[in-house]
């Protein structure tokens, strides 16, 4: 029989999709344009590589406790992570969001058993309402409790270093010649990255892509809408000697790839995967037959239903024209 003892145990281990469609205009002496399907991960997100790694480290540090309890300020992917691995694992979770955070993304959280306290945005992140006031407070006041913290935890990076970045050098028999991914926090391209540029001899180049305006791509945190992706500090996680070149993305490139990858490649992907890919083209234009250019993709396209893929959300910030485009109806007149 072929099963695994727990989801936890799911975790990594993704594919490889060729990107054909969206690569078509590059001709025949395109290179290989290969996309890693994080989604896949049983929380649907590359975060799951992440967090079951910082509670592995946790346990054996003896930081996290059998009972104990995990304290993140987070909305996002890396909560889903951290649920799953800590209900599977007996611990308690509190996840700590600001209250722009959509109700869908706090529900999610819920299902998998956590508890969500929701702090106010409009105030100063000094203020003791503030999400990140909050957080410290509930992690020095609950007993037992641990904040894994991926802005400044290693074993962020450490995780893609060990997993992510060996799988994508042996799925590619050691050919790959370019790696594009999306810079958040920076595990990932820091951790990959690393681990690329040394089974390579320094061979293989590493490209982050980051929404316009974040201080990745020499930026001052200007806000953009594209979720996961960009700064406005520099994270402990992000190494800064690892990048060969940042491409600075906006926010209309990110959502039309978005979109084109759900309707021409069959992979419905968020918003920080079309913002990777559009970066991926523009290196790919570059290259020849003879490269092979891998690009992570780290979340599925069903947390932005409401965003990316609603013609009225997009055309209220100018992405689409408002027109709705042509109906069932109007095709049969
Ligand atoms: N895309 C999405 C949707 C994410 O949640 C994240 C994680 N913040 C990233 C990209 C970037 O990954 P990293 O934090 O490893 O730089």
């Amino acid at each position: 029989m072929q099963y695994a003892e727990s989801v936890v145990d799911l975790i990594g281990n993704t594919p490889l999709v060729r990107l054909s469609s969206i690569t078509r205009h590059l001709g025949e002496n395109a290179p290989l344009v290969l996309a890693k399907v994080e989604y896949l991960n049983p929380g649907g997100s590359v975060k799951d590589r992440i967090a079951v790694r910082m509670v592995d480290a946790a346990e054996a540090s003896g930081e996290l406790k059998p009972g104990g309890t995990i304290v993140e300020p987070t909305s996002g992917n890396t909560g889903i992570g951290l649920a799953l691995v800590a209900q599977q694992r007996g611990y308690r979770c509190i996840f700590v969001c600001p209250d722009k955070v959509g109700q869908e993304k706090i529900n999610v959280l819920k299902a998998y058993g956590a508890e969500v306290v929701v702090c106010p945005t409009a105030v100063d992140p000094a203020d003791p309402r503030s999400y990140y006031s909050v957080s410290d407070r509930l992690t020095r006041e609950t007993p037992g409790a641990w904040k894994p913290d991926q802005y400044s935890n290693p074993n962020n990076p450490r995780s893609h270093y060990e997993t992510t970045g060996p799988e994508i050098w042996a799925q590619t028999e050691g050919r790959i010649t370019h790696f594009v991914t999306g810079v958040g926090t920076g595990g990932t391209i820091s951790g990959i990255g690393r681990y690329l540029k040394e089974a390579s001899g320094g061979r293989v180049q590493v490209i982050g892509a980051d929404p316009e305006g974040s201080v990745y791509s020499g930026g001052t945190g200007r806000p953009y809408l594209v979720e996961g992706v960009g700064e406005d500090f520099w994270p402990d996680a992000y190494d800064r000697s690892i990048a060969d070149d940042i491409v600075p993305v906006s926010d209309g490139d990110s959502f039309a790839m978005t979109r084109r990858l759900a309707r021409e490649e069959g992979l419905l992907v968020g918003g920080s995967c079309g913002m990777a890919v559009a970066a991926a083209l523009r290196v790919a234009e570059g290259l020849t037959e003879d490269d092979v250019l891998v690009v992570l993709l780290p979340d599925g396209g069903r947390g932005y239903l409401n965003k990316i893929f609603n013609d009225a959300w997009m055309a209220d910030y100018g992405f689409v024209e408002a027109t709705g485009g042509e109906t069932v109806g109007e095709l049969l007149h």
